[in-house]
């Protein structure tokens, strides 16, 4: 049986046609699906299966300031981990709580919300039905350096969709089980110190 990060990083199937499947250039059959320059602007997404175009890429993946593809749907999941743990850290305890809830249970909700030129943009993050957006937002330029990035962490817990991305759903309840021992026992370190 394959592991989580396996099953999300399933590979694309390979294609057999003699066009681009985006602007219907001829190309080698073999290099498929698309022509140099369509393959530059798709990503393969293992959620949906499918290349999407990078201009409107699907919500499983978004790309970080380095031009890196993350979240649940992208090759390397696992890019993730340090950010969302980082996340943990930010949110407290009490959050972490309603998040892995949530996760682990299916009962989410989390998405982008884009408002009109007058209503403002958000997230909805509605975790074990406790609603930790504000939270996000409050944390989401505490840390955007060396140390880590709280929008890598919230974007990937955005890039999640009930009843779709499980496996990443409980790839997140482990990262937060390890972020939970780990205080665990440094509380325990400084218990006994
Ligand atoms: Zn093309
Ligand atoms: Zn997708």
């Amino acid at each position: 049986m394959m592991n989580a990060e396996e099953q999300i990083a399933t590979r694309p199937r390979s294609y057999e046609s003699s066009r681009c499947q985006f602007c219907d250039d001829p190309i080698d059959a073999d290099s498929g699906p698309f022509c140099e320059t369509c393959d530059e602007n798709h990503e393969w997404c293992t959620i949906c299966n499918d290349y999407v175009h990078s201009d409107e890429p699907c919500r499983h993946i978004y790309y970080d300031d380095c031009g890196a593809w993350l979240g649940s749907g992208s090759y390397d999941p696992k890019a993730a981990e340090h950010d969302v743990k980082l996340l943990c850290q930010l949110i407290g305890r009490e959050a972490v709580g309603h998040l892995r809830a949530g996760l682990d249970s299916g009962d989410y909700k989390a998405c982008y919300v884009y408002g009109s030129i007058l209503a403002h943009h958000g997230i909805v993050a509605e975790f074990n039905g406790i609603d930790i957006g504000p939270t996000l937002t409050a944390v989401a330029h505490l840390y955007k350096s060396a140390t880590g990035n709280t929008l890598v962490g919230s974007g990937w817990l955005l890039s999640l969709e009930p009843g779709k991305t499980r496996t990443a759903d409980l790839l997140s309840v482990k990262w937060i089980d390890e972020w939970l021992a780990v205080q665990k026992r440094d509380r325990k370190g400084a218990a006994n110190g």
